[in-house]
């Protein structure tokens, strides 16, 4: 029997896993993140129309002009950042493709890539995709950076820190003195930041500060983002990148080869939206998912979790070693069982998974009737 040529060393991703165990047990998912409430018809009727004129070939293999344009002005509007839509934007498929593509192109075999820890899932593989080795720096959930740790993970043979701020799945927003510490890390030891910023509209505290935008970074930094998280459409598949002239060169054209292009009508659909949809769009999808936020932290709460409120993105990550002694997968796979509520197991979120045992995470990018009902199943499961 034939079998995989390479296993590579990583496992199945156990975020998408629990998506499958949660429509097997008939659970509210509250493991992936996806909201399950409609996209902005601005969107929806921009994708129709585009698909309507046949805007239905491939687009130009790093991006349609006019979303790059949009996204570049989206820079300089945001963080007065100056992007030139020709020289530094490349539009993928997904931040997710973003992110397996500037690594396979800025990275080489042997190359050492930090990655702070809890991490989403996806970076580990990045790493080991690209030939690297992943050096994983611990951050305690609720505390801040420690500067020293990453200080000390940083060798000649580092070729770039992976950052993501909002952070999933801890919340965590690097703040500004944070960041000037890791920009002046990678400045001394010439390494990339490559950052995920695709919680950047989704914030309840501070503020977003791209890392690109600190003296000297600009040409270090690979942005990446994408219109997943901004406006709902986790399924479209549409990413951004911003990059140095000569790191999207070779971006684009690993890009080229892995996908050739992200979907040419949905590109259009998100260059309308970025154009059309103002200051107030922003700030509702934030105080709307605030909302989200502490109707599902009480209910954790006083169900007996040990969380604190996240400072972005739209995931919790709670400790529930005084409701059970169980670990995390047998945890979350009785939760989405017994309690009908499936979230993640914290161990996916670690390099070992002894550091995640004891945690797992909720996605509240969910209508507030479901949080309500996820609580309340919670409650009844541990109030009992
Ligand atoms: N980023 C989201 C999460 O962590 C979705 C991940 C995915 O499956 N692409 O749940």
């Amino acid at each position: 029997m034939q079998t995989a040529r390479r296993t590579h060393g990583f496992t199945e991703s156990v975020i998408r896993e629990m998506t499958r165990v949660a429509d097997r047990c008939g659970a509210i998912n509250l493991a992936q993140g996806f909201p399950d409430f409609p996209a902005p018809e601005v969107l929806k009727e921009a994708a129709v129309r585009a698909i309507r004129s046949d805007v239905n070939q491939y687009a130009v293999t790093w991006g349609s002009p006019r979303l790059r344009e949009a996204v570049a002005a989206g820079y300089g509007r945001w963080y007065d950042l100056e992007v030139d839509p020709d020289r530094h934007v490349t539009i993928t498929c997904g931040a997710t493709e973003a992110m397996v593509a500037v690594m396979l192109a800025l990275v080489d075999p042997g190359d050492e890539v930090i990655i702070l820890e809890p991490f989403y899932e996806n970076y580990g593989p990045d790493a080991i995709l690209s030939g690297a080795k992943p050096i994983f720096v611990p951050v305690q959930p609720g505390e801040g950076i420690d500067l020293d740790r990453v200080a000390q993970a940083f060798s000649p043979a580092t070729r770039a820190i992976v950052l993501n701020t909002p952070n999933n799945p801890t919340g965590h927003v690097l703040t500004r003195a944070e960041l000037e510490a890791i920009a002046e890390l990678c400045r001394r030891h010439d390494a990339w930041a490559i950052t995920d910023e695709i919680y950047e509209h989704i914030l309840y505290e501070g503020q977003h500060l791209p890392i690109a935008g600190l003296p000297g970074m600009r040409e270090r930094t690979v942005t990446v983002s994408g219109a997943s998280k901004t406006f709902s459409v986790t399924g479209w598949r549409v990413g951004t990148i911003v990059a140095p002239e000569a790191a999207g060169d070779a971006i684009r054209k690993v890009h080229d080869f892995l996908t050739v292009g992200a979907p040419a009508p949905l590109q259009e659909a998100v260059a309308e939206a970025m154009e059309t949809l103002g200051d107030a769009y922003y700030q509702d999808l934030a105080s709307g998912y605030r909302s989200r936020r502490d109707l599902l932290m009480s209910s954790l709460l006083e169900a007996g979790f040990r969380c604190s409120p996240p400072a972005g993105a739209y995931y919790v990550l709670a400790d529930f070693s005084g409701l059970s002694g169980e670990d995390d997968t047998a945890f979350a796979l009785r939760l989405a069982k017994q309690a009908g509520v499936a979230p993640v197991p914290g161990s996916s979120f670690f390099a070992d998974p002894s550091d995640g045992s004891h945690l797992v995470r909720f996605a509240f990018c969910k209508s507030e009737d479901l949080l309500r009902e996820a609580g309340r199943r919670l409650m009844a499961t541990f109030n009992a």
